[in-house]
């Protein structure tokens, strides 16, 4: 097989504990996970979740103990931060039952859905896709994957975003609206799920914006922290 010119790289995400990388398949994102987030876009209760994507190549891999550089991107004014639970997949399926969900992943890692909020909700004023909010390059930034075995009780696990050390969003993973095990059963009816899979499960309240110079440090309990400036 030859191309008719190189094929991109694949995106990767470091792996605690090995020099092996985890190849990046597809990103998920759920919206809305956290009751207290929800509320602050203007939504209350628990709905049905959904979903949106980011392309593979979103991914920002940070390694452990370094500062990843965050470009400020385009046309927007108001880029938030959201740190999220990301659950890695390390074996794929449809429709994995919630109690079988646990034996599809590979790990967890700390991320950010970046978002172009001004764009986003002017995309949802007129009912159109998220994706120029949502799906930018470098809008998925991730620390390294812990392993499940090694991730303790992530389920009850804080979670974290501080800008310039001091706290913006700070909850726990107990506050997820639909927990992980459900996330999966959710996204495995819709789209069948592959190794490289990620799936980032929602923020919780506490999003704002960042500017050029600024650093965050975001962490879920047991898990590597994430730490980044914005360029
Ligand atoms: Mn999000």
């Amino acid at each position: 097989m030859s191309y008719v010119f190189p094929p991109a790289p694949v995106a990767s995400v470091p792996v605690v504990g090995t020099s092996e990388r985890f190849p990046v398949h597809r990103i998920y994102c759920v919206g809305r996970n956290y009751e207290e987030h929800a509320k602050e876009m203007g939504f209350t209760g628990r709905e049905p979740p959904f979903f949106f994507m980011k392309p593979a190549d979103a991914a920002l891999p940070v390694n452990a103990g370094e500062t990843g550089q965050l470009p400020y991107p385009s046309l927007t004014a108001n880029l938030h931060h959201e740190i999220e639970l990301v659950v890695a997949i390390g074996k794929g399926g449809k429709n994995i039952a919630a109690a079988d969900a646990a034996q599809h992943i590979f790990g967890y890692a700390v991320g950010l859905d970046m978002t172009r909020r001004d764009l986003q909700n002017e995309m949802k004023k007129q009912g159109r896709p998220w994706c120029i909010g949502k799906g930018f390059e470098h809008s998925a930034p991730i620390g390294p994957i812990t392993p499940a075995a090694q991730a303790g009780d992530v389920q009850n696990a804080a979670i974290w975003l501080q800008v310039n050390g001091a706290d913006r969003q700070r909850s726990t993973v107990a506050q997820l609206i639909w927990n992980i095990a459900e996330t999966i059963e959710h996204v495995s009816a819709a789209w069948e799920l592959q190794p490289g899979d990620l799936i980032y499960t929602g923020t919780p309240e506490g999003v704002a914006a960042v500017v050029r110079g600024d650093l965050l440090d975001g962490g879920v309990e047991g898990l590597e922290p994430l730490r980044l400036s914005v360029v």
